[in-house]
């Protein structure tokens, strides 16, 4: 077995096919040590949106979280530790890039090519990851720019912001994060703003002594306040996908939130969304806001458009020089950079399979003509409102099931899903995101496809993907088995 990507998702992989008993797999990660978004992600003041204990796999819990909500490096550690308490390491190939990975018909199983050599695998769970390759918007005049030019996942740590005129584009889930740590270090910070987010107030504080006492010694403490945290996103989220006119409510809690901070009418009219809250990511800080106000900060209420030597141009025309430009302009989330390099049954690539329906698969895991290669946060698993831990465990419930049935099967077998599966599976999904808040909200978010369809968020709850994930249904895949010519060519070579 193949896993591909070291983050939640492969090291999760990893320590549940251990658990399982399949010892025989090799972890390969492109990077030179293990954490996936979390070792990348290392931009000042990067942390995480959900609960520290809600935010971890629930067979490796942590009472020593040090806040309420972590930071980047408290999470990065985490993931340092899972490695090293389950012995993970020795399955990891580091600096092995994955370039391409095509499905043998005939031998039943993956060629793959890596930067560190090629291999073969029966089964491929590919976790590389929704939020794992920067987007830069392709602009104009971008290449003659003389200053430094960085995104927020590849922060450039030796490059001195002090004084510099710093254009940040984007008001995303970095951006908010990054304009209140560095305003004050700035000379000038001009902030492009294609859509306000709503903002909530961020409820951190650091988790006492006793409290970790309690979690170390009372083990149950630990899960008894994860299953808080996870019961209310549960109710919560009945409003995201059913009653998103609720949100209404919110959203007056929201405007307060901008209302104590900034009192200039004219910033609070630019920084008032128009859409339904919950149909962009409702992002979480209490700094956010009081930095907008600085004198140092000017929000212009447009989108980067053009660069004009040291010039930086938004669409309505403000112009503003830098000496630095932070993209915080997201990832490629629909379309998945992993798919260009999957080669399924008919010499298609998974990205040309995807080119015409957009991304699509079964229950978020498998596609059609691509046998034994199961994705973990594939297609329509994102959540908006809670853990997205709880989506990867459900996922690798599912990949201990596909390897149970595959034994089960006998000899060398493949499970390709049926297409009729694959669609009635993506209908299910569809009819259901009529009614949440990401389609009737008003607002165009990274969730969405070119073709505007909702590709990446899961419309219910965690506990209804949990079920519809607890196990394969042998009848939405079509058994392949090995050839009897196959059969020998491989016994020969096998004796030989
Ligand atoms: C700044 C930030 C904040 C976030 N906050 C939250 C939050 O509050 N709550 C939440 O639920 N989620 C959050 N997320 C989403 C986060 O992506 C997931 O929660 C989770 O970490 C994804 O884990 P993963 O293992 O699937 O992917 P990743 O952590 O992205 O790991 C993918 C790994 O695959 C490797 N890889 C990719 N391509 C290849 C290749 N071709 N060959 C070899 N290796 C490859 C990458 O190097 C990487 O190590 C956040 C993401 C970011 C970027």
């Amino acid at each position: 077995m193949a896993v591909v990507g070291t983050g939640f998702g492969g090291l999760g992989a990893a320590v549940r096919l251990r658990r399982a008993g399949v010892t025989d797999f090799v972890v390969l990660e492109r990077a030179d040590s293990v954490g996936g978004t979390w070792r990348d992600n290392s931009y000042p003041g990067c942390a995480c949106d959900v609960p520290s204990h809600l935010y971890a796999f629930s067979f490796a819990p942590n009472p020593d979280w040090p806040r309420t909500f972590s930071g980047q490096e408290h999470i990065r550690a985490y993931l340092d530790h899972v490695a090293d308490v389950f012995r993970l390491r020795r399955h990891i190939r580091f600096n092995s890039e994955v370039k391409r990975m095509t499905w043998n018909s005939e031998r039943l199983w993956w060629d793959i090519e890596t930067s560190s050599g090629r291999l073969c695998a029966d089964v491929v769970v590919s976790a590389t990851g929704p939020l794992s390759d920067p987007r830069i918007p392709d602009l104009p005049g971008i290449d003659s720019f003389p200053g430094k030019v960085f995104h927020s996942a590849r922060w450039d740590h030796d490059y001195d912001l002090r004084g510099k005129r710093v254009a940040v584009v984007g008001t995303g889930a970095s951006a908010i994060q990054i304009v209140p740590e560095i305003q004050p270090r700035v000379g000038r910070l001009t902030l492009f703003q294609r859509t306000p987010p709503w903002v909530m107030p961020r409820v951190d504080r650091a988790i006492s002594g006793i409290e970790r006492r309690l979690h170390r010694h009372l083990p149950f403490t630990t899960r008894l306040r994860r299953g808080f945290l996870w019961g209310v996103r549960e109710v919560q989220v009945q409003a995201f996908t059913r009653h998103p006119g609720e949100l209404g409510l919110v959203e007056r809690m929201a405007k307060r939130n901008m209302a104590r901070a900034v009192k200039d009418p004219a910033l609070r009219a630019k920084l008032t969304p128009d859409y339904r809250l919950g149909c962009k990511r409702i992002l979480l800080s209490n700094t956010y806001y009081p930095a907008l106000t600085r004198p140092n900060v000017d929000v212009v209420a447009s989108s980067l458009a053009e660069i004009d030597g040291s010039t930086v141009v938004a669409a309505d025309g403000t112009r503003a020089e830098a000496d630095a430009i932070v993209f915080g302009t997201g990832f490629h989330v629909t379309d998945m950079p992993i798919a260009e390099r999957v080669v399924g049954a008919d010499g298609r690539t998974l990205a040309d399979t995807w080119a015409e329906s957009g991304m699509r698969s079964l229950r978020g895991a498998s596609a059609a003509g691509f046998p034994n290669w199961l994705t973990i946060i594939g297609p329509n698993t994102g959540l908006g409102n809670s853990s997205m831990i709880l989506v990867i465990e459900s996922q690798l419930n599912y990949m201990v099931d596909f390897l149970r049935q595959l034994g089960a099967l006998g000899g060398r077998v493949a499970l390709d899903a049926r297409p009729a599966a694959v669609t009635a599976w993506n209908l299910r999904v569809q009819e259901r995101m009529k009614r949440t808040v990401w389609s009737t909200g008003g607002c165009t978010s990274w969730y969405l496809d070119a073709s505007g369809r909702n590709t990446t968020i899961w419309p219910g709850t965690t506990t209804e993907f949990r079920s519809a994930t607890r196990r394969v249904h042998l009848d939405e895949y079509e058994v392949l088995r090995e050839t009897t010519k196959a059969t020998e060519t491989r016994k020969t070579e096998a004796g030989a």
